[in-house]
């Protein structure tokens, strides 16, 4: 069985609004919303685990898109995303095989994405939506003064979802310690950290990710609302 996790808990800080990130209204639906949807239309995906916010669970179900047929269970998130992954590979029904994980706040997530991402796991430990960078990236001092200019040659911006066989996304997260589930920044990361092999994925479709208060008008206007 292949089962999603999205991981929604986190404040939004960045954001500047009093509501969770995942809540926050965007082309007229919660954020979250948009990634239910498509994961929904991922005829593969059985069932969907949601980490929200402790305090906004109820508000979190209530944001599951009315006649939403893949059951989404939410389960209480962590202090960081890490946790909130933990937390929600803690009521994974035991059957599930591959897991995909998502953050809420890519909401132009599409099955053919998720499609994509399981298809490359065959022979490898992970598989990540990912696009190659485009600008040219320098390497900054505490002044904001550059000291290098980094070789984009072979690097990759890496989003999500990422899917991985649970086998190894669990032995992950089994062997890190408190240091690691503070200040991953995804989960690939964590499975490379042990030798695990994880295969990029290009998007062939926009998967912006919302941060900042302008990230929301433009990443509102490619979304289409039903
Ligand atoms: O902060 P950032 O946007 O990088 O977070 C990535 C994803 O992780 C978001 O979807 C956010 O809701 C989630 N998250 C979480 N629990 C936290 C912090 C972040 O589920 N404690």
């Amino acid at each position: 069985m292949i089962a999603a996790i999205v991981v929604a808990a986190g404040s939004g800080a960045r954001l500047g609004a009093v509501l969770p990130k995942a809540l926050v209204p965007i082309a007229g639906a919660p954020l979250v919303s948009w990634s239910l949807r498509a994961l929904d239309r991922c005829a593969q995906v059985a069932v969907i685990v949601v980490a929200a916010p402790a305090e906004h669970q109820g508000a979190m179900r209530d944001a599951v898109p009315a006649g939403q047929a893949t059951p989404v269970i939410v389960v209480a998130g962590g202090s960081s995303r890490q946790r909130s992954v933990a937390a929600a590979m803690a009521v994974l029904p035991a059957d599930v095989t591959i897991v995909l994980v998502h953050d809420a706040a890519r909401p132009l997530l599409t099955a053919a994405v998720c499609d994509g991402v399981i298809a490359a796991l065959d022979g490898v430990d992970g598989a990540i939506a990912a696009s190659p960078v485009t600008d040219t990236l320098k390497r900054g001092d505490s002044d904001g003064v550059v000291v290098a200019t980094v070789d984009r040659a072979d690097l990759w911006a890496a989003q999500t979802p990422q899917g991985f066989h649970t086998s190894a996304l669990r032995a992950a997260f089994a062997a890190a310690g408190d240091r690691e589930l503070d200040t991953a920044t995804d989960c690939a990361a964590m499975v490379e950290a042990r030798g695990g092999r994880v295969r990029l994925v290009p998007t062939a479709t926009p998967n912006l990710k919302v941060t900042v208060p302008a990230d929301l008008a433009i990443v509102g206007a490619l979304l289409r609302p039903e």
